[in-house]
């Protein structure tokens, strides 16, 4: 039996509120009778409270995807951990390849956010994957390795079991170019031999790795049903809840 499959929806910087509004009000019926899926949508800072308040009552979490490392203090233009759970958040997205590679997070300002985020109680989606020449250049395990090890930096393996894995090949991500599923499993399998050195067996097995890069209701289930794809992290195809409700279908384990 696999992990509890966790699919999650990236919404970027998109949607107005009313179409905010409009999308989960959508999605909700549309996945009310799916059991056994961890469901969240990661909506912009300005909807966390409006989106927060259609979802309640239903299965579908909250998460932000973003959050600065520090609780509070004078960090202009910034949102803490500690925002994000009072508005009840339970999921944050760190290390997305847009703020590594848009916004310049390196691994040691990423550690902090997580550590920040778990110390909060928020749920972090730890994102990591390499870049197109790093791939050509048979680098991705060791790109993805300095990640893990440096973003994951002093956290224990009881606070480990919060934290969800995004494997997200950047050439992948909003280019619908994804990653065949033996690809992807691939490197599934390297994060989950990695835990199971530096933590240990128990947790490598509990821990959920999305896969995530233009992922849609064409390829999900291929993705998902490979052993150590556990579910996704979606980006464009969150955006219309017929197509993300198909994503989180296609989730459900049918073995
Ligand atoms: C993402 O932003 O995390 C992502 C995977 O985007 P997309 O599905 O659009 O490639």
């Amino acid at each position: 039996m696999k992990r509890v499959p966790f699919v999650a929806g990236n919404w970027k910087m998109n949607t107005s509120l009313s179409e905010a509004r409009q999308l989960v009000n959508r999605l909700i019926p549309l996945v009310s009778e799916v059991k056994d899926v961890c469901m969240a949508v990661c909506p912009p800072f300005p909807y966390l409270i409006p989106i927060v308040e259609v979802l309640q009552g239903s299965r579908i979490k909250v998460g932000a995807q973003n959050m600065h490392f520090e609780k509070q203090g004078a960090f202009t233009g910034e949102v803490s951990g500690d925002m994000l759970k009072d508005v009840g958040c339970t999921y944050v997205i760190l290390g997305h390849s847009e703020r590594r590679h848009i916004f310049g997070e390196d691994d040691a300002v990423i550690n902090k956010k997580v550590r920040k985020a778990l110390e909060m109680g928020l749920k972090p989606i730890f994102c990591v994957g390499e870049q197109l020449e790093e791939r050509e250049a048979g680098k991705t395990e060791q790109i993805v390795e300095t990640q893990i090890k440096r973003g994951l930096e002093d956290i224990s393996a009881d606070q480990m079991v919060n934290v969800t894995f995004a494997y997200e090949p950047v050439w992948a991500i909003g280019t619908g170019k994804t990653a065949t599923p033996e690809q992807a499993q691939d490197v599934h399998r390297f994060i989950r031999d990695w835990l199971q050195v530096r933590y240990n067996q128990t947790l490598a097995e509990k821990i959920c790795i999305q896969y995530g890069g233009s992922v849609n209701q064409e390829n999900a289930k291929a993705l998902m049903d490979q052993t150590d794809i556990d579910g996704a992290l979606v980006g464009g195809a969150s955006l219309k809840a017929e197509h993300f409700s198909s994503i989180i279908k296609a989730a459900v384990q049918t073995t």
